[in-house]
Order: structure tokens, then C-alpha cells, then sequence
């Protein structure tokens, strides 16, 4: 094929950072910028996601055009609608990052914050490229608001001192990111994209900058990593979330990275008891945006290409694992290979603990967030020697229980971002086990300093 053939998918992007800087004003902010106007512009609600059409870019970053001369190639952009770690961790294919481009929001008045470092260190992890949505910039003292303007013609309004604390904010976060060894630049002034990160003020209230955002994004996708978006049939599927849907039983959800899935696929998925061989009854969407008020049916698909969200309607789905990958099994397709591949997927996750059997307990609700977790236990260097994913029953309490004898110190069992059945706490309780809870990471890191430190005292 010619350069000319080659056909683009739509990048998956998503958004991380600490709680309460932004992250689902931003995606709203994004949608309805270009929702305004009373035209949909294309706009696709899908399964998990948002699909921005190329169309839509074009429309809001049209300012930009005279000064930039961008030649669109990519069909829009995939913007996850769940933001925050979870679907960041479980966008995975064995262990890589399926997100192409991720945007991290920092509240400009807050600077780095706890979950702003945790998430780095995901970033960093799964080797995922980021710009920074510096955002709340509508709190500068005496901010003007200039709606939905692109940030450079704002910052010109600007009275002297609310410009000046704007740029007090900018050089401090400047220097927290140096700290974390990374180089950041207002994205104007960035030369290098592959050396520095890129800085984007925005305000998802008032609007300034979310043209440049997403004019950011773009370039940047179609500059450097145009060809990690080249669609191909080579499947690239994953299962972020399993949910019961009335009239439909056990569904998946599901983010299609790459390829084609068709109604009748025969798929294999990993299953919390070996892999589920199964086929595609039906590939679902909701309705379009404009009808979603009328009634909420989906709608059905005979065939669909990536980049898109899905839920597929399939027999045999209770045990599926979220964050593992669905494969298509082809006629010529080997089925023990294929089912091999799918259970090693999540031994390589579930093995991955201390040979000497002395380590503490963890607990994660998917794959990916287990992946995370056990990453940042390593990171600190806590051993670790019992794994599962789900909801704490009082089997994993008495497996815990175990390390009483051997190491009490290890006689805790963390559960991140799980359910803690109530057998599970009277055995706790009983047995001397402690089970320490929550549901982000950041949050462990001063417990596990509080337990292991107390006990060292
Ligand atoms: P998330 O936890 O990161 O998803 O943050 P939210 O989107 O829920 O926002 C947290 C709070 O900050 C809410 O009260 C928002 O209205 C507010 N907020 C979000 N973005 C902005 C912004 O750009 N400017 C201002 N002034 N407030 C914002
Ligand atoms: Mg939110």
C-alpha cells in the first residue's frame, strides 16, 4: 500500500489526575463545546466512551487553521468516558498500555497533588505519552472569562496581576514536574515533544483552552505516533467492565482498539475459572445522542470496526475478567492456543508473588488495577504472597491467616477497591488478621507506612 491507502483509526484517550481537579468537567466541557449550537456534529455516545468526530476538531479549532495548516488524517478521537485510574489500568493488552495518548489534569491552584504522582507513576508504567490540562484557570484572581476562547486571546485580556499570578502558577507547577524528572513547557513554547511535556491551561467552566486541547492532542497524534494508529485487522480488544443488563443477562463491555468484531464471532475470554470459549450474539451501542432522551435501546451491529466502546451480548459471561483482552477465534485459529494465551494472561498476574511465600495479601476488583497495585507494592518494596480479584471471602482471610505463624507483620490483607464480605471481616476479626481498605493507591501508601512502621517501633 501507498501512504495514501494507509486508514487511521481513532486514537483512545484518557483522562487521570487527583480527585476533584476537573477530570469529568473536562470530558463534559469537551462534549458540549461541540454539541453547542444545536447540532450533534457527529458526536457518538458509545459504550465507555465518547467518539469526537474529526469534523468536530476541525469546527473548534478552526482559529487555530490560518497559523497551522493541519491536514486532519485521523477520524476523531476516542475519548474514554470513565475517567480516572480504572480504565486507564484495565486498557491493557499484557501488561502494555492500550491508551494511545493520556491527558493529565492539574489544578493550576493546587499544583501536584497525591493521585497527580500516582498517576504519573501509571503513566510511567504502561509507557503512555501525556499532555497536562493545567485546568481551573478561571480561579486566577481577577480572571476574565472569556468563553470558549482559545487560551492565548484570553491570557492577552488579562489585567496585569491576574497574567502575572498566571504565570507565577505555571513556572511553580513547571518546577513540581521537574521534581518528578520530568521537563514540562506551556505547549506553545515546546519545541521538542518527545523531551518536554506539554502544558495546556484550560478552564472546563468557563471554556478557554479546550480548543487548544484538543488541537493538542491532534498534533501531536498525527506528529509522533501516526503510525501506532494505522488500523489493521490484527484485533486489539478490551474488557473493561462486566455488568448485567435487563433482557440481555451478563454483558461486556468493551473497548475495540483495533479490527473488526462481527455478530457470530466465536471469542475467547479469560474467565476467573479458565478461559470462556463463547460467540458474539449481539455488538451493541446506545442510541444517538439526540434520541437518548426518547428511549434507552441500544442499537444493534452486524460488524464493527475500531476504534469504538462496545457491549457485546454473549452466553457464559458471568466469570469473565475485566481487564484482560478478548481474542476472535478465525477458521484456521488453533483453540488451545488461543485459550492458553488467554489464561496466561492473567497467571502472569496472579503468579507474579514472593517464591518464599512470605509476603502480605492483595485484593483488586480487575486485573489491571491488581497489575497497578502489585507494581506499586514492588515500588515500595512490600512483598506480596497471595493474589485474587473480586470481592474478600473468608478463604482469602485463612490464607492470610497463615502468615501469623510465619511472619505476623505480613498478616494483613489489602483490598483495593473491593468488597469485603461481612464472613470475611467476622473471621478477620476472630483470627487476628488485619485487612486494610480502600480505593486508591495513594491512600495505601500512608497506611502500609503507619502499619509497617509501628511495627519496626
Ligand atoms: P474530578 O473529580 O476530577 O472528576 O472533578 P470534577 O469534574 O468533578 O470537578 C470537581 C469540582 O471542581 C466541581 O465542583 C467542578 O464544578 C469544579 N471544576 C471543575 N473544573 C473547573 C474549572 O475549570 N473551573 C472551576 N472554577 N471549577 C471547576
Ligand atoms: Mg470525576
Amino acid at each position: 500500500t501507498t501512504f495514501a491507502d494507509k486508514q487511521y483509526r481513532s486514537p483512545i484517550i484518557c483522562i487521570l489526575g487527583h480527585v476533584d481537579t476537573g477530570k469529568t468537567s473536562l470530558l463534559d466541557k469537551i462534549r458540549n463545546t461541540n454539541v453547542q449550537g444545536g447540532e450533534a456534529r457527529g458526536i457518538t455516545q458509545q459504550i465507555g466512551a465518547s467518539f469526537i468526530p474529526v469534523e468536530a476538531i476541525k469546527e473548534q479549532t478552526k482559529s487555530f487553521a490560518e497559523k497551522i495548516k493541519m491536514d486532519f488524517k485521523l477520524p476523531g478521537l476516542l475519548l474514554i468516558d470513565t475517567p480516572g485510574h480504572e480504565s486507564f489500568n484495565n486498557l491493557r493488552s499484557r501488561g502494555s498500555g492500550l491508551c494511545d495518548l493520556a491527558i493529565l489534569v492539574i489544578d493550576i491552584m493546587h499544583g501536584l497533588e497525591a493521585q497527580t504522582l500516582e498517576s504519573i507513576n501509571l503513566l510511567r508504567m504502561r509507557k503512555t505519552p501525556f499532555i497536562v490540562a493545567l485546568n481551573k484557570v478561571d480561579r486566577i484572581y481577577d480572571w476574565k472569562p472569556c468563553v470558549n476562547t482559545d487560551f492565548k486571546e484570553a491570557y492577552k485580556v488579562q489585567s496585569k496581576s491576574a497574567a502575572q499570578e498566571f504565570d507565577y502558577k505555571v513556572k511553580d507547577t513547571i518546577a513540581a514536574l521537574a521534581g518528578q524528572e520530568l521537563n514540562a513547557e506551556l505547549y506553545w513554547r515546546n519545541k521538542d515533544h518527545r523531551k518536554y511535556v506539554s502544558l495546556v491551561p484550560t478552564s472546563a467552566h468557563t471554556g478557554e483552552g479546550i480548543s487548544d486541547l484538543m488541537l493538542v492532542v491532534m498534533q501531536l497524534m498525527q506528529k509522533l505516533m501516526l503510525d501506532k494508529v494505522e488500523f489493521t485487522n490484527q484485533l486489539q480488544c478490551t474488557l473493561l467492565e462486566v455488568k448485567v443488563i435487563e433482557g440481555f443477562g451478563t454483558t461486556i463491555d468493551v473497548v475495540l482498539v483495533n479490527g473488526t468484531l462481527n455478530e457470530g464471532d466465536k471469542i475467547v475470554v479469560s474467565g476467573f475459572n479458565g478461559p470462556i470459549e463463547t460467540s458474539i450474539r449481539s455488538l451493541l451501542t446506545p442510541p444517538p445522542l439526540r434520541e437518548s432522551r426518547v428511549k434507552s435501546t441500544f442499537i444493534n451491529h452486524k460488524s464493527i470496526r475500531a476504534a469504538m466502546g462496545i457491549k457485546i451480548v454473549a452466553p457464559g459471561l458471568e466469570k469473565a475478567v475485566p481487564g484482560t483482552s478478548l481474542h476472535v477465534v478465525g477458521p484456521n485459529d488453533d483453540i488451545e492456543k488461543i485459550r492458553a494465551e488467554a489464561k496466561r494472561e492473567v497467571d502472569s498476574v496472579l503468579n507474579d508473588v514472593e517464591t518464599s511465600g512470605i509476603g502480605v495479601s492483595v485484593q483488586a476488583s480487575t486485573l489491571g488495577s491488581l497489575e497497578a497495585f502489585l507494581n506499586f507494592l514492588k515500588k515500595i518494596k512490600v512483598p506480596v504472597a497471595n493474589v485474587a480479584i473480586g470481592p474478600v471471602h473468608k478463604k482469602h482471610v485463612m490464607n492470610t491467616s497463615i502468615m501469623l505463624d510465619k511472619d505476623p507483620k505480613y498478616a494483613i490483607l489489602l483490598a483495593f477497591d473491593v468488597k469485603i464480605e461481612e464472613s470475611a471481616l467476622h473471621a478477620a476479626n476472630e483470627m487476628k488478621v488485619q485487612i486494610l481498605s480502600d480505593e486508591t493507591i495513594y491512600l495505601f501508601e500512608e497506611k502500609l507506612k503507619k502499619h509497617f512502621g509501628a511495627i519496626k517501633e
